[in-house]
């Protein structure tokens, strides 16, 4: 891939441990190492350490692909936003962070935040995704109540969206492991409360806007088009550890496929079943998991990829540690 991602910090800064700023936001495994002033972070530099900034605010620095695109904001003070992106893109994720405090941060995949990582690994590999070897790691926030949604259908794909991620959202409830076929339950709770006009916190930059107090699933067009773009934001507000908000919107310059079944997906087409839970994950608390390991946590999606819309053994284990 030729494209570049490199990142600009518009001033000195020393290495802040955001745990100060945020509650919780305290990183159990990471490196973390000073922002470089005025730094170009290539993608591949960006991918093995963890880069955060004191002193800037989150408007001075962007995170660019090439110098004639937009680069991607990051969010609002008090904001956490996960962008996921589609495969193929120059990078697969990324989790921006600003606090109310002026501190901005660049988290990478393999960090976990507050509760000790775990890895389980399980040696009976099967033909099915995700079974091979499981693993959870976690975001510093937790819900002490109910997740309430509203959703916005503006520019859906189709009319089974909402069914297919009201699904895919209670399997952090309840449902099945994908490798074992045994049940679990959660004391994570969603609740739908129906439609709404209002958008959702994601920006055309494909940033973090600010928190209105209602959490709303959308769908709103985010760079960087068709090809490598991003293909779904969830946009978190912690306070403290706890969770208060979160939204997420889908880019629908992808295609989605909703049907309820793992077969007939179009060919080219996103499961949204598979990228909605993920999302929801993220929602919960769940950071990325190990590519390899083909978790539902897993860090970048491919199309049609409806084996692996149900949670996994490690994604179960780390929802069930928590909840
Ligand atoms: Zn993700």
């Amino acid at each position: 891939m030729s494209t570049k991602l490199t990142l600009k910090v518009a001033s000195a800064s020393l290495i802040a441990l955001l745990g100060a700023s945020i509650a919780g936001l305290e990183p159990a495994n990471a490196a973390f190492r000073d922002c470089l002033v005025a730094g170009e972070y290539r993608a591949s530099e960006i991918a093995e350490t963890q880069t955060l900034c004191q002193g800037v605010s989150s408007s001075e620095i962007a995170l660019k692909f090439d110098e004639s695109a937009p680069g991607l904001g990051f969010p609002e003070e008090g904001q956490v936003a996960i962008a996921d992106f589609a495969a193929g893109a120059a990078f697969s994720e990324i989790v921006l962070v600003a606090t109310e405090h002026g501190s901005v941060g660049v988290l990478e995949d393999g960090v976990s935040f507050g509760d000790t990582a775990a890895t389980l690994n399980n040696t009976a590999a099967t033909a099915y995704p995700g079974c091979g070897g499981s693993q959870f790691l976690y975001l510093p926030w937790t819900w002490t109540t109910t997740w309430s949604w509203r959703y916005n259908p503006s520019s859906q794909p189709n009319a089974g969206a909402l069914v297919a991620i009201q699904e895919a959202a209670n399997l952090w409830t309840t449902g099945v492991n994908r490798c074992t076929g045994i049940p679990y339950t959660s004391t994570f709770q969603n609740r739908y409360l129906g439609t709404t006009t209002r958008a959702g916190a994601a920006t055309s930059s494909g940033t973090c806007g600010a928190r209105d107090g209602f959490s709303v699933i959308s769908w709103s067009v985010m760079p960087y088009g068709q090809t490598n773009g991003i293909l779904a934001l969830a946009c978190l507000t912690p306070y403290g550890a706890t969770a208060t908000e979160a939204d997420i919107t889908f880019n629908p310059a992808y295609s989605y496929y909703t049907g309820a079944s793992a077969y007939g997906c179009p060919s080219g087409y996103v499961d949204l079943r598979e990228i909605a839970a993920h999302e929801v994950g993220h929602v919960t608390g769940m950071a990325h998991s190990d590519p390899a390991l083909l978790q539902l946590m897993k860090p970048n999606f491919g199309p049609c990829e409806t084996g692996e819309r149900l949670l996994a053994p490690g994604d179960i284990a780390g929802l069930l540690n928590r909840y």
